[in-house]
């Protein structure tokens, strides 16, 4: 293996620039070439290239978003458009393949796979955490404690002025971000797609607001319907009769510096996806299960529900007041 590319797509991540350098330091360690390739696979269509040396990744371990760009294309969901990048990819001597990005990403490289001979590895690189085969997604970790100090702050403006809040969190069709963003906020209560309906919420609240409560913050995932939560302020204030307010955090969420564990994180599984291609794996997801590598079948990353954890429910459970 000669040349390696990597490429950032779909939603980008907080830490995707991390692992884009420890891919690249790990290609150029293993006396191989490293390409950047821009914009997703709009970019691999139209062979916008560009050669990365150790410099080039030097000074971005802290920076958001990413350095290559990302994109949405739906070309690529084409035969004609896959075997346009499939052209580029063979002009460009590139014989591996790694791919930053979530379930669709993977998605779209499963097909590639099937159809030339490149060697693929993704990372997974959204902060939806919905990618089955890893514990964490690279941009989780900082996603949840954008939305904490979001959290935190509007806690400020619930209790000074004795109000209900919603605060809706991002997490595409998943409860992840809401959950530990929830838990960790102290939220009195939390909605997320995989709970379902808000039968029991209004007892509880209103059972906690006759006892004296006199704020509280609920915590809501977006689902497949951001802004959503604006319908349910409004059956708070038809079943409970309490005026409350809502905080839609949006793409805040999206930027900002990586944690350390996100960095961490990026630069483990950057590094470990240019070993798997080393190693001949072709195909896989690297992960993070129980702090140990794990390689899961593309197919299989959207193929299997990556499900909530039963303890972090159950404590948000008992720990809501
Ligand atoms: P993410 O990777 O963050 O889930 P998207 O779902 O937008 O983001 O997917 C990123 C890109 O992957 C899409 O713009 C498209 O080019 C490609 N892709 C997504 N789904 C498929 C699919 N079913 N077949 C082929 N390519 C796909």
């Amino acid at each position: 293996m000669k040349r390696i590319g990597i490429l950032t797509s779909g939603g980008d991540a907080p830490g995707m620039n991390a692992c884009i350098r420890a891919v690249v330091r790990n290609v150029l360690d293993n006396g191989m070439e490293s390409i950047g390739i821009k914009r997703g696979y709009t970019g691999l269509i139209e062979g916008d290239m560009v050669a990365l040396d150790r410099k080039s990744v030097a000074n971005v371990i802290h920076r958001g978003g990413t350095m290559l760009e990302t994109s949405r294309c739906p070309e690529f969901t084409t035969p004609e458009g896959r075997a346009k990048a499939i052209k580029a990819l063979k002009e460009a001597e590139i014989d591996g393949l790694v791919l930053l990005g979530g379930d669709g990403t993977f998605r779209g490289g499963a097909l590639l796979a099937n159809e030339c001979s490149v060697s693929i590895s993704g990372v997974p690189t959204t902060i939806d955490n919905d990618v089955y085969g890893t514990d964490y997604t690279v941009g989780f970790d900082t996603a949840v404690n954008t939305a904490l100090e979001a959290i935190d702050r509007i806690r400020d403006t619930a209790l000074s002025h004795e109000r209900l809040f919603f605060v809706e969190v991002m997490g595409h069709h998943t409860g992840f971000i809401a959950l530990e963003s929830g838990i960790a906020g102290g939220a009195e209560e939390t909605i997320t797609p995989e709970t379902g309906n808000t039968d029991d919420l209004w007892t509880r609240l209103r059972e906690s607001f006759e006892h004296g409560k006199k704020s509280a913050i609920v915590v809501v995932a977006e689902g497949d319907q951001p802004g959503h939560t604006f319908a349910i302020a409004q059956e708070a204030k038809d079943k409970l009769k309490i005026e409350s307010r809502v905080c839609i955090l949006g793409h805040v969420q999206r930027g900002g510096s990586p944690t350390a564990h996100d960095r961490v994180l990026a630069s483990n599984l950057g590094s470990a996806a240019v070993s798997a291609l080393l190693k001949g794996k072709s195909g896989y997801m690297v992960g993070q299960v129980k702090n140990e590598i794990v390689y899961t079948a593309l197919a299989h990353t959207w193929g299997k529900k990556k499900a909530l954890s039963t303890r972090l429910e159950e404590l948000a459970s008992l720990l809501s007041a």
